[in-house]
């Protein structure tokens, strides 16, 4: 019989920590999870799910435009922002149920409190300041935007949180920040009808993806009407007689009704006991954590954003399932971040999984560059002026697929089976040999057989 109250004591409520608390007492062990906001996480409750609810949302206008193409004429549309709010809300809580349902249906024990360590195996429960002891601690806590302290006015801005509850749908925006949030934030409030500005201190949006990509999808952005700020930051935000007031450095003095900074997110480690428990976090705060998930504390596990690996959600639920098989199935695992397929829900959408043409050619001597760029069918009638982006990065020497990058409708479900591809070691012949679907936009991917262009020792030849 154990000394502790429990066996796992999980803090954090989100995809990582739900996951790993619901199969460890799936597993017969005697659990505990505190949540201190909501479950399900920055995922569920302001994060993927909310976000893709509003990505479609914002897509109904141009499908109303392209109707006409294919014959339909469709009457006078208006939107409503508090119904597609208050629509979300009840969804995103349908999906708290559930995860709680989950916990309850594997016996896990649900706590509605902020969780703070007090020594390595002891827990005070912030609501109630009852402590109770675990053998292991898994700490979840994810992280939160970014404020951007340093920029003046900042107090005036909101993050993607607060997006997601605006009162109203403002008439003008401007989103600071060039990343995955920023980007798909501009399109969906551009889609629903809000003047948008974009404001990035790099030279080309999406820092981390493929370069076609980026230039493809800023075009298409700057198509539609979003304005896109480049080489640019913010200096100052204030209150002016009509909205805000933004002073930008080189754009000169801007307005918005709101003001977004999606500037990255912080490891949600402060103020919980960190110290007294002994685990070590890095300069930014994030829990420092080896292969296995493990902190420095022989009996604290770390996962998730908390630790500023990869922020993603399905590499915080994989991290879960890895830190099981470590410890409790006596089979030390660990997490895999090769090959993640990822997409940006922007409008065109961006899915890609592997290396990009920059960091393939650092890494192989040869490369042969596959590229297509076209029409998609349906904008033959809809009239719409996109063109869709199609990318394989193949090494030359072992004609091994190492980047499939894609722009356009569907990105992203493309990316996540090309994933598999990739994983599984395709070669560019595996590709060649695999029949078309006909007529789709994926039949691009095996029907590209002559490079378009080699790239040698990092050099487009
Ligand atoms: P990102 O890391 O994607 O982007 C942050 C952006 O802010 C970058 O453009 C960065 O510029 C810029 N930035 C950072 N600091 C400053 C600064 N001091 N001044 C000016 N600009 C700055 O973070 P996000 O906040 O967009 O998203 C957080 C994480 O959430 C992402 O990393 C992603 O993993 C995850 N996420 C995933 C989604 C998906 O899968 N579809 C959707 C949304 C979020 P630079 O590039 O020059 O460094």
């Amino acid at each position: 019989m154990s000394s502790y109250d429990y066996d796992l004591f999980v803090i954090g409520g989100g995809s990582g920590g739900v996951r790993g608390a619901r199969v460890a007492a799936s597993l017969g062990k005697k659990v505990a999870i505190a949540e201190e906001y909501r479950y399900g996480g920055t995922c569920v409750i302001r994060g993927c799910v909310p976000k893709k609810l509003f990505v479609y949302a914002s897509q109904f206008h141009e499908h109303f435009e392209d109707a006409a193409g294919f014959g339909w004429t469709v009457g006078d549309s208006s939107f409503d922002w508090k119904k597609l709010v208050a629509a979300k809300d009840a969804e995103i809580a349908r999906l708290e149920g559930l995860y709680k349902k989950g916990l309850a249906g594997a016996n896990a024990e649900i706590l509605e409190t902020r969780a703070e360590l007090v020594d390595a195996h002891t827990v005070r429960l912030v609501k109630t300041g009852q402590t109770v002891t675990a053998k292991t601690i898994m700490i979840a806590t994810g992280g939160r935007p970014n404020p951007h302290a340093a920029l003046p006015g900042h107090e005036f801005c909101i993050s993607s949180n607060e997006a997601f509850h605006l009162e109203e749908l403002p008439k003008s925006i401007v989103i600071a920040g060039g990343g995955y949030i920023a980007v798909e934030f501009a399109n969906i409030f551009h889609g629903l009808g809000v003047e948008t500005t974009l404001i990035y201190r790099g030279a080309e949006i999406l820092s981390r993806f493929d370069e076609d990509l980026r230039r493809g999808l800023h075009e298409a952005m700057v198509a539609k009407g979003i304005r896109i700020l480049c080489h640019d930051t913010l200096q100052k935000v204030s209150k002016g007689e009509g909205g805000l007031v933004l002073e930008a450095l080189n754009s000169g003095t801007l307005q918005a009704d709101v003001v977004m900074l999606a500037l990255g997110r912080d490891p949600n480690t402060e103020g919980l006991g960190l110290d007294a428990a002994g685990v070590a976090v890095d300069e930014r705060g994030a829990i420092i954590v080896d292969d296995y998930s493990r902190t420095n504390v022989e009996n604290i596990y770390a996962l998730g954003d908390v630790t500023n690996r990869v922020q993603l959600t399905p590499v915080a639920i994989h991290e879960a399932m890895c830190f099981i098989e470590t410890e409790y199935k006596n089979n030390p695992t660990r997490p895999d971040y090769e090959l993640i397929p990822t997409a940006v829900f922007s409008q065109p959408e961006i899915g890609t999984v592997g290396l990009s043409e920059e960091e393939a050619g650092k890494r192989y001597g040869e490369l042969e560059v596959y590229r297509a760029q076209f029409r998609p069918l349906k904008a033959t009638l809809s009239g719409r002026a996109e063109r869709m982006i199609m990318k394989l990065i193949v090494d030359a020497a072992s004609r091994k697929v190492v980047g499939a990058h894609i722009l356009g409708h569907d990105a992203g479900e493309m990316a996540q089976l090309l994933g598999v591809t990739l994983k599984a070691g395709c070669t560019k012949d595996d590709f060649d040999q695999t029949m078309a679907l006909h007529p789709t936009a994926a039949e691009e991917l095996v029907t590209m057989y002559a490079p378009t262009y080699r790239v040698r020792d990092g050099q487009r030849i």
